[in-house]
Protein backbone atom coordinates (compact mmCIF):
# COMPACT_ATOMS: atom_id res chain seq x y z
CA UNK A 1 0.00 0.00 0.00
CA UNK A 2 1.56 3.36 -0.83
CA UNK A 3 0.45 6.64 1.14
CA UNK A 4 0.93 10.59 0.05
CA UNK A 5 2.90 12.31 2.44
CA UNK A 6 0.72 14.84 4.09
CA UNK A 7 1.78 18.26 3.92
CA UNK A 8 0.37 21.44 6.22
CA UNK A 9 -2.54 23.02 3.78
CA UNK A 10 -0.17 26.39 3.78
CA UNK A 11 2.61 24.92 1.40
CA UNK A 12 -0.60 24.75 -0.34
CA UNK A 13 -1.74 28.52 -0.19
CA UNK A 14 0.30 31.58 0.96
CA UNK A 15 -2.65 33.50 0.73
CA UNK A 16 -1.99 35.46 3.71
CA UNK A 17 1.70 36.21 2.64
CA UNK A 18 -0.11 37.47 -0.76
CA UNK A 19 -2.67 39.72 0.92
CA UNK A 20 -1.55 41.58 3.69
CA UNK A 21 0.78 44.30 4.89
CA UNK A 22 3.08 42.79 7.20
CA UNK A 23 4.58 45.48 10.08
CA UNK A 24 6.17 44.97 13.02
CA UNK A 25 8.69 46.70 15.30
CA UNK A 26 12.00 47.40 14.58
CA UNK A 27 13.67 45.97 17.72
CA UNK A 28 12.72 42.55 15.99
CA UNK A 29 15.51 43.24 12.49
CA UNK A 30 18.21 40.78 13.22
CA UNK A 31 20.22 44.07 13.69
CA UNK A 32 18.14 45.24 16.49
CA UNK A 33 18.71 41.73 18.48
CA UNK A 34 15.67 40.35 16.78
CA UNK A 35 16.24 37.90 14.20
CA UNK A 36 14.27 39.33 10.67
CA UNK A 37 16.74 39.70 8.10
CA UNK A 38 16.99 43.60 7.99
CA UNK A 39 17.60 42.96 3.82
CA UNK A 40 13.35 42.19 3.64
CA UNK A 41 12.87 45.00 5.24
CA UNK A 42 12.16 48.60 4.78
CA UNK A 43 11.33 51.58 7.19
CA UNK A 44 7.83 52.66 8.02
CA UNK A 45 8.47 55.01 10.79
CA UNK A 46 11.46 55.36 13.25
CA UNK A 47 9.82 52.57 15.22
CA UNK A 48 8.21 50.47 12.37
CA UNK A 49 9.56 48.04 10.03
CA UNK A 50 7.72 46.69 6.58
CA UNK A 51 8.26 43.62 4.85
CA UNK A 52 9.16 44.12 1.63
CA UNK A 53 6.45 43.17 -1.16
CA UNK A 54 3.84 43.29 1.26
CA UNK A 55 2.84 47.43 0.65
CA UNK A 56 2.43 47.77 -3.31
CA UNK A 57 -0.18 45.53 -5.49
CA UNK A 58 0.29 42.71 -6.20
CA UNK A 59 1.15 42.33 -2.98
CA UNK A 60 3.94 38.84 -2.32
CA UNK A 61 6.31 39.19 0.48
CA UNK A 62 9.66 38.75 -0.64
CA UNK A 63 10.37 36.38 1.94
CA UNK A 64 8.06 34.02 0.20
CA UNK A 65 8.99 31.02 -2.31
CA UNK A 66 7.26 28.86 -4.70
CA UNK A 67 4.21 29.88 -5.96
CA UNK A 68 0.25 31.32 -5.01
CA UNK A 69 -1.09 27.49 -3.92
CA UNK A 70 1.82 26.08 -4.96
CA UNK A 71 4.94 25.32 -2.63
CA UNK A 72 4.35 28.57 -1.09
CA UNK A 73 7.07 28.59 1.60
CA UNK A 74 8.30 31.05 4.04
CA UNK A 75 12.24 31.15 3.34
CA UNK A 76 12.27 32.90 6.82
CA UNK A 77 9.88 31.29 8.84
CA UNK A 78 12.23 30.59 12.03
CA UNK A 79 13.33 34.28 11.69
CA UNK A 80 9.63 35.48 10.81
CA UNK A 81 8.33 38.55 12.84
CA UNK A 82 5.58 38.45 15.81
CA UNK A 83 2.92 39.75 13.16
CA UNK A 84 3.85 36.04 10.96
CA UNK A 85 3.63 33.94 14.00
CA UNK A 86 0.61 35.61 15.31
CA UNK A 87 -1.47 34.83 12.42
CA UNK A 88 -3.62 32.49 13.08
CA UNK A 89 -3.99 29.50 10.33
CA UNK A 90 -7.92 28.92 9.85
CA UNK A 91 -9.12 32.23 11.44
CA UNK A 92 -11.48 34.91 9.86
CA UNK A 93 -8.32 37.00 8.00
CA UNK A 94 -6.88 33.33 6.97
CA UNK A 95 -10.39 32.91 5.34
CA UNK A 96 -10.27 36.11 4.07
CA UNK A 97 -7.06 35.76 2.55
CA UNK A 98 -7.92 32.88 0.84
CA UNK A 99 -11.61 33.70 -0.57
CA UNK A 100 -9.79 37.03 -1.92
CA UNK A 101 -6.99 34.49 -4.40
CA UNK A 102 -10.52 32.18 -5.03
CA UNK A 103 -9.50 29.52 -2.56
CA UNK A 104 -12.30 28.19 -0.15
CA UNK A 105 -11.64 27.70 4.15
CA UNK A 106 -9.35 24.90 4.61
CA UNK A 107 -11.12 21.67 4.37
CA UNK A 108 -11.46 19.70 7.92
CA UNK A 109 -10.18 16.38 6.61
CA UNK A 110 -6.67 18.51 5.58
CA UNK A 111 -4.18 17.28 7.46
CA UNK A 112 -2.46 19.72 9.74
CA UNK A 113 1.13 19.47 10.48
CA UNK A 114 3.65 21.21 11.73
CA UNK A 115 5.90 23.18 8.62
CA UNK A 116 9.03 22.98 10.41
CA UNK A 117 10.50 19.60 11.40
S1 LIG B 1 -4.05 32.14 4.37
FE1 LIG B 1 -4.31 30.61 5.98
S2 LIG B 1 -4.03 28.61 4.99
FE2 LIG B 1 -3.18 30.21 3.63
S3 LIG B 1 -0.99 30.28 4.14
FE3 LIG B 1 -2.04 31.85 5.36
S4 LIG B 1 -2.52 30.84 7.32
FE4 LIG B 1 -2.04 29.22 5.83
S1 LIG C 1 7.71 36.68 6.41
FE1 LIG C 1 7.10 34.65 5.77
S2 LIG C 1 5.13 34.25 6.83
FE2 LIG C 1 5.54 36.46 6.91
S3 LIG C 1 4.45 37.34 5.14
FE3 LIG C 1 6.57 36.90 4.51
S4 LIG C 1 6.54 34.85 3.61
FE4 LIG C 1 4.65 35.12 4.79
Amino acid sequence: MSCTPAIHPCVNCGACCHTYRVEFPVYELKSMGGSVPDALTHTVNGNRVRMNGTAQFPVRCHALTGGLGVESICSIYEQRSSTCRNFDFDSDRCHEARARHGLPPPQPNDPILPLAA
